[in-house]
C-alpha cells in the first residue's frame, strides 16, 4: 500500500470549505480548525499512522451544545460528518477526506461520586484518564487494555477490558448516556428514557447518535495482582493457558500475546527477541487467593520473566504503554469457543515468520460476568464466547510499505478463521457486509436496523461499522 499525500491548501475546495464553515465558528464554544489553522495537521492525525486524510475541518467540541450545533450545521449543508473521541478506530473511520470531523477528545470531564460509586465521564476521556481518579477512591471501571483508547468508541462498541470476567463489559456498567441525535437533539438514554437508543448504543457503535457523556457504575477495586507472566511460546504452553483461563475464577482476567520478547526491564537481556507467550494478568481478589489462582499458569513452564505483583489497578497500564504509541496496524479478529491444535500451530509458526518484530497474536479469555448478561439485553450479543483472538500485523513507520505486514495478517487469518464464532465490532477493519453480520446475530441486527430507522433514518452517522436503516437495501 502506498500513501498518497496532497498539500491541503493546494486543494482549493478546502479553502472554499473554510469560508462555508465560518458561520459555525460563532455557534460553538470549542475550536473550528480549518486547513489554514496551525493545528490542522495535528488535528487530522489518528492512532493509525498510515491514515493521511484531509477533512474539510475539525470541530473540537467543548460541550454537548457544540456537538448539537455541528450535527445541525452538517445536516443543513449536507456535509459528511465523521466522529472522533480517542481516535483509535480500527476501521480508520474517525477522520475522512472532505468530511467535517466532530472531535470530542477535549471533552474529558470526569466527576466521581464515591459514595454512590458513580462516575460521569466525558466521551473524550480515555481509559487511562478515568483509571487514576477512580482508583483514588478505591474504585475502577472495566474498560480496555490500553490507556489511550477513547471511552466514546470503546463503550459504544462494548468495551472488553482487564476485568471483563469479574465486572463485565464497560456497557454492563453503563447506567445512562447523554446522546446528541441526528436531528441535533440532546437526550438522555437510559432504561427509562429512550430505552431503545440505550439498548442500541451498548454495542451498536456510533450509528445512532454522538454520546457526549457516560454515567457508569464503578466497582470497588483496591490492589490487584497484576503484570506480565512470560512463558515459552510452545503449543503445550498455549494449550495449557487456553484451557486454564476458560475455567479459572472470575477474578482472573488475562490477555495473552504470542510475540517476540520486548526489551522490557523485567526481561533478561539474553531472552529479548525470543518467541514468547506474554500473559498479562489482572486478578481482583485477595493477593493470597491470586497467588493460588496463578499457580497453574506458572506451572506450565519455567517462566522467562515473572513480573506479576500487587499494584493499584491503573499500574496495569504500564505493561501496555507501548500499545498507546501510534502505529501502522493490520488487524483480523474473531471470537472462538474451541481452538484447534492446527490453529495454535499456525499462530506459533506465523510468529516465527513474522514480517515485523512488533507483530503479535492475542488470545483473551472471556466468560464470567460478561457471559451472565442475556444476549438480548444489549446490542453486544456474543456473550458466551470463550475466547477473543486478535491478529496484529504491526509496523511503526508511516512511510514503510505495509503490504508484507498486511499479507502476514491475512495469511494467518485464512489459516485459522474456520475456528471463528463471530467477531467483536470494535476490532473489525473494513471487511465487508458478511463480516459485519458476524458481529451481530440476525435478531440483533434486525433490532439495530429498526433503531437506526428511528434515530438516524438518513444515515448521517455512516462513517463507522455501518448499520443501514431498516428497509434500506445494502
Ligand atoms: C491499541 C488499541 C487497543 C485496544 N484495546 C481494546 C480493548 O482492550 N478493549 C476493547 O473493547 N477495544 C479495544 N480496542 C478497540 C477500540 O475499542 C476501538 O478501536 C474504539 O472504536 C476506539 O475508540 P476511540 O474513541 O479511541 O476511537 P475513535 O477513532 O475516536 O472512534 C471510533 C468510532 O467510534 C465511534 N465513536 C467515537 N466516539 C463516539 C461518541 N462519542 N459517540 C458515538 N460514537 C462514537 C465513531 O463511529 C468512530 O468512528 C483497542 C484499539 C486499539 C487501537
Amino acid at each position: 500500500m502506498t500513501i498518497t499525500r496532497r498539500a491541503p491548501l493546494a486543494t482549493p475546495h478546502l479553502a472554499t470549505a473554510a469560508q462555508l464553515l465560518e458561520p459555525l465558528r460563532a455557534q460553538i464554544a470549542g475550536t473550528l480548525i480549518t486547513a489554514a489553522h496551525a493545528e490542522y495537521d495535528t488535528a487530522r492525525k489518528i492512532y493509525n499512522v498510515t491514515v493521511d486524510r484531509y477533512p474539510l475541518a475539525v470541530v473540537r467540541a467543548a460541550n454537548a451544545q457544540d456537538v448539537a450545533a455541528t450535527i445541525r450545521f452538517a445536516r443543513d449543508h449536507t456535509l459528511p460528518l465523521a466522529v472522533r473521541s480517542g481516535g483509535h478506530s480500527v476501521g480508520k473511520h474517525s477522520v475522512i477526506d472532505d468530511a467535517l470531523v466532530l472531535d470530542l477528545s477535549g471533552m474529558k470531564q470526569i466527576a466521581i461520586d464515591p459514595a454512590a460509586r458513580i462516575a460521569r465521564v466525558g466521551a473524550g476521556a480515555t481509559s487511562g484518564d478515568l483509571a487514576g481518579p477512580a482508583s483514588a477512591h478505591g474504585l475502577a471501571l472495566s474498560t480496555g487494555d490500553t490507556h489511550s483508547v477513547g471511552m466514546g468508541g470503546l463503550t459504544t462498541g462494548g468495551g472488553i477490558g482487564f476485568m471483563v470476567r469479574k465486572h463485565g463489559l464497560a456497557i454492563d456498567n453503563l447506567l445512562a448516556a447523554q446522546v446528541v441525535t441526528a436531528d441535533g437533539a440532546i437526550v438522555v438514554a437510559s432504561p427509562e428514557s429512550h430505552p431503545e437508543l440505550f439498548w442500541a448504543i451498548r454495542g451498536g457503535g456510533g450509528n445512532f447518535g454522538v454520546v457526549t457523556e457516560f454515567t457508569f457504575r464503578l466497582a470497588p477495586v483496591g490492589q490487584i495482582l497484576g503484570g506480565d507472566l512470560m512463558l515459552p511460546a510452545t503449543r503445550e504452553v498455549l494449550r495449557g493457558y487456553l484451557d486454564y483461563i476458560a475455567v479459572a475464577p472470575d477474578e482472573l482476567t488475562t490477555i495473552g500475546h504470542l510475540m517476540h520478547a520486548p526489551p522490557a526491564p523485567y526481561v533478561p537481556a539474553e531472552r529479548v527477541g525470543e518467541p514468547v507467550l506474554s500473559i498479562l494478568v489482572c486478578w481482583t481478589g485477595t493477593i493470597e487467593d491470586g497467588e493460588r489462582a496463578l499457580a497453574p499458569l506458572r506451572a506450565l513452564a519455567t517462566p522467562i520473566a515473572d513480573a506479576v505483583a500487587p499494584m493499584p489497578y491503573p499500574a496495569i497500564y504500564q505493561f501496555t504503554a507501548h500499545q498507546a504509541q501510534p502505529i501502522g496496524v493490520s488487524i483480523r479478529s474473531m471470537f472462538a469457543d474451541e481452538l484447534s491444535d492446527a490453529t495454535l500451530d499456525a499462530a506459533i509458526a506465523a510468529l516465527e515468520h513474522a514480517t515485523s518484530p512488533y507483530s503479535a497474536i492475542q488470545f483473551r479469555g472471556l466468560g464470567g460476568a460478561m457471559a451472565r448478561v442475556s444476549p438480548d439485553a444489549t446490542a453486544f450479543a456474543h456473550r458466551d464466547r470463550r475466547y477473543l483472538v486478535l491478529l496484529l500485523g504491526i509496523w511503526l513507520d508511516a512511510a514503510e510499505d505495509a503490504t508484507p505486514h498486511e499479507a502476514w495478517t491475512l495469511r494467518l487469518w485464512e489459516a485459522i478463521r474456520a475456528d471463528g464464532a463471530g467477531v467483536y465490532v470494535n476490532f473489525l477493519e473494513n471487511e465487508g457486509d458478511e463480516r459485519l453480520r458476524a458481529a451481530y446475530p440476525p435478531a440483533t441486527l434486525a433490532r439495530l436496523r429498526a433503531a437506526k430507522r428511528r434515530y438516524d433514518p438518513q444515515n448521517r452517522f455512516r462513517f463507522n461499522q455501518n448499520i443501514l436503516p431498516e428497509g434500506e437495501a445494502a
